[in-house]
């Protein structure tokens, strides 16, 4: 296939890094890429950024069947620009893909494309510390279609958003309020994959959380409601007695590649790392018993996000002293000296962009 290139007329002003938000503002070009049962995928292109012209039958719109992912480009201190093991997304995507009955991608020829846009839009990658080029692919369904069945249209777009921290508190701990009412995902779901009705399923709980003063729900196992399963968008690990504990894939939990990262990265150094099921009275418990030293989330939004807070019911604790403990520390410093292009990280991690 040959990806055809339009280059946008009249580039967009860029904002100063300091400006930066979280995925308010989309760079000059997107890529796009349609499917039909004739043709397969076709037609792969990067064109101006702009908006879909959508029939209001569209699939997407009434049942869902929408897949997305998210990584990142970064700057180094030399002006190189890198993405982060990109190929395990474009692995992940078609694992979406598969479950939302849409038909898969060549996952090489998706990453040749992709470095291609951010190449085309590399003045967009930011250079502040903290600061990237956050990636967003996604396929939609598109036949205008109303009536319950897998599309046999599809679109596969990728667009672009220059982003500064995800979270306004930076690297300081987020307030996490566990629910027990409601769930995100459950065995035999969907809650493995990145599919949209995951996200608008978790707002009602989310606002709840937010009303209480708290920044991200920590979701609890759809089926007891007893084991912790992820926060937000993000996988959860805890620092128990000098191991580093986070919840086993178990089908509903997201396999955040920043978990895998942290865990090869910690099990490097010499750190042990279990991946188990962990009650959340167990929590509660090694916190009064003094074992609990840390808890943190892992997502590519965010990197590591310190918990410094955690409630549940009438119950609140607060994590070692509130602050970012030094396991969360060295794993955020690792991985974004990592990122940024300061150490080189295991074989296969980076993937420069020409
Ligand atoms: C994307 C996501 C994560 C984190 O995955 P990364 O690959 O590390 O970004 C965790 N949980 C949920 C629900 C997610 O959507």
């Amino acid at each position: 296939m040959e990806l055809s290139i339009t280059r946008a007329g009249e580039l967009k002003p860029h904002p100063a890094d300091s400006e930066l938000s979280f995925g308010t503002i989309f760079t000059d070009h997107m890529f796009n890429m349609d499917y039909d049962p004739e043709k397969g995928w076709h037609d792969p292109r990067i064109e101006p950024y702009g908006p879909f012209i959508l029939s209001p039958a569209c699939m997407v719109l009434h049942y869902g069947q929408a897949i997305f992912e998210g990584l990142k480009a970064f700057r180094t201190a030399d002006g190189r620009i890198q993405l982060f093991r990109p190929r395990k997304n474009l692995a992940r995507l078609n694992e979406s893909a598969r479950r939302l009955c849409i038909p898969e991608i060549d996952e090489e020829f998706a990453l040749q494309c992709l470095k291609q846009l951010v190449s085309i839009d590399r003045d967009w990658v930011p250079s502040a510390r903290g600061t990237s080029l956050y990636i967003r692919p996604f396929i939609i369904a598109t036949d205008p279609y109303i009536g319950l069945r897998s599309s046999h249209t599809y679109r596969f777009s990728i667009i672009l958003s220059p982003v500064g921290a995800y979270y306004p508190e930076g690297f300081d701990p987020v307030k996490i309020w566990i629910t027990d009412k409601y769930v995100r995902a459950v065995r035999g779901g969907v809650g493995h994959v990145k599919t949209a009705g995951n996200y608008a399923a978790s707002l009602y709980a989310t606002e709840e959380a937010h009303k209480e003063g708290y920044t991200q729900v920590l979701w609890l196992d759809g089926v007891e409601l007893k084991y912790v399963e992820e926060v937000g968008s993000m996988n959860i690990f805890f620092v128990m007695d000098g191991e580093l504990v986070t919840p086993m894939l178990n089908g509903s939990i997201l396999p955040g590649i920043t978990r895998d990262s942290v865990i090869h990265l910690a099990r490097s150094w010499g750190v042990t790392v279990t991946e188990r099921r962990i009650g959340i009275e167990e929590v509660f418990e090694s916190h009064r018993n003094g074992k609990l030293s840390e808890v943190f989330g892992a997502g590519t939004a965010a990197v590591i996000s310190p918990v410094g807070t955690i409630k549940f019911k009438d119950r609140e604790i607060t994590i070692g002293d509130g602050s970012a403990g030094p396991v969360s520390r060295r794993l955020f410093n690792a991985l974004t000296d990592i990122q940024y292009g300061k150490d080189r990280g295991p074989d296969g991690w980076i993937e420069p962009v020409a």
